[in-house]
């Protein structure tokens, strides 16, 4: 079959095919956590956002193009009112034909009583929460007031739900060091494979990212301390490397932006709630496709998609020597962690 330009592959000038979207469907959040946001952010106008009916048709273009997964986040995406409805529709495009292999969300399960029956109904089988913490007080800390109780009410529902559940969880310098060997403990006992993740400089917070790095090198020594971590060749396209624990049986997954640069393997690109396309999540660049869908509609779309995907940058250059700059000046709940 020949591709036309509605089918045409997205491959960049490194050769890389582009088959994974995050897709931000809001900026706005239920939690404050610190390395994440401001205490108090400026949220953009609902005006600003691109419609359900305008994230599904980009999805959608995306889809066409040969995206095979398509990962729901934000901000909280869960608190964007009818975000299940833009998530049901999407779910009729899974299987074969549809051309989706997986629709996945990352939320911080706050939500997932209410929602997380309807999120398997619409096709979802696998989800990513993001729990640093078990500590109900380091926790509201770190969440900036949130409840520990609240999130683990959410695990709960979704594997009541049978979502199988990733936790990932940022490692920060002297706030959760401490507590990561025993959230790692706890989630392989749960059935959650756990993922660690190097704090990356996105955004500014209000702090120094010096005072918040902790270089995943130095918790796997600990860790190592502790039990046997056997290297998986398995990989999944993207940044993580995994392990087993052989003690636990669960799996480990190790995300280390600023340790071991992982841009050669890139198959993603992100789509910010405002319709910005990110190709990389750690330089500024930005194609802006809300503009070119409604100014050209779907034939502007493609051009756009075209443009984000030829001018994707080869690898980011994040910074967290002490005094650096932000890298990139918008937040990870902006773009879409
Ligand atoms: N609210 C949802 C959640 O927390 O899972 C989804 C959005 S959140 C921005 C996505 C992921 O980005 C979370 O796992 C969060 O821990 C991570 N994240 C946020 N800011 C980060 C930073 N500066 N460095 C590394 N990871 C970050
Ligand atoms: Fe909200 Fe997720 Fe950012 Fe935390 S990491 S403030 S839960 S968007």
């Amino acid at each position: 079959m020949t591709s036309t330009a509605e089918t045409k592959p997205l491959i960049d000038s490194f050769g890389r095919r582009i088959r994974y979207l995050r897709l931000s469907v809001t900026d706005r959040c239920d939690l404050r956590c610190v390395y994440c946001m401001k205490a108090q952010p400026d949220f953009l106008r609902k005006s600003e956002l691109l419609s359900l009916e305008e994230l599904e048709q980009v999805a959608g273009a995306f889809i066409d193009r040969g995206v095979t997964k398509i990962r729901i986040t934000g901000g909280e995406p869960l608190v964007r009112r009818d975000v299940v409805t833009l998530i049901e529709r999407l779910g009729t495009r899974l299987g074969q034909d549809g051309g989706l292999d997986e629709l996945t969300l990352t939320t911080n399960a706050t939500q997932l009583p209410r929602f997380a029956d309807r999120l398997y109904q619409a096709g979802m089988r696998r989800i990513n929460v993001s729990l640093d913490t078990l500590d109900p007080e380091r926790f509201r800390r770190l969440t900036r007031g949130g409840k520990l109780d609240d999130t683990l009410a959410g695990l709960k529902a979704a594997s009541a739900a049978g979502l199988k559940v990733k936790l990932n969880a940022v490692a920060m310098k002297d706030e959760n060091e401490d507590d990561l060997p025993d959230l790692i403990a706890w989630a392989h006992d749960q059935g959650h494979d756990v993922t660690l993740i190097e704090v990356m400089p996105i955004g500014d917070v209000g702090l120094d990212r010096a005072i918040q790095f902790l270089p995943l090198t130095a918790v796997r020594e600990r860790l190592e301390q502790r039990w046997t971590l056997t290297p998986l060749a398995e990989t999944t396209g993207g940044p993580a490397r995994y392990h087993r624990i052989e003690e636990t049986g669960g799996k480990l997954g190790l995300i280390t932006p600023l340790t071991g640069n992982f841009c050669a393997g890139c198959n993603r690109v992100r789509l910010t709630c405002t319709g910005q396309l990110h190709a990389c999540l750690g330089q500024e660049g930005s194609v802006d496709l809300r503009g070119a869908l409604r100014e050209h509609g779907m034939s502007g779309l493609q051009a756009a998609l075209d443009q984000a995907v030829a001018d994707k940058p080869e690898a980011h250059d994040f910074d967290v020597r002490p005094g650096a700059a932000p890298s990139v000046t918008r937040s990870m709940a902006t773009t879409g962690g």
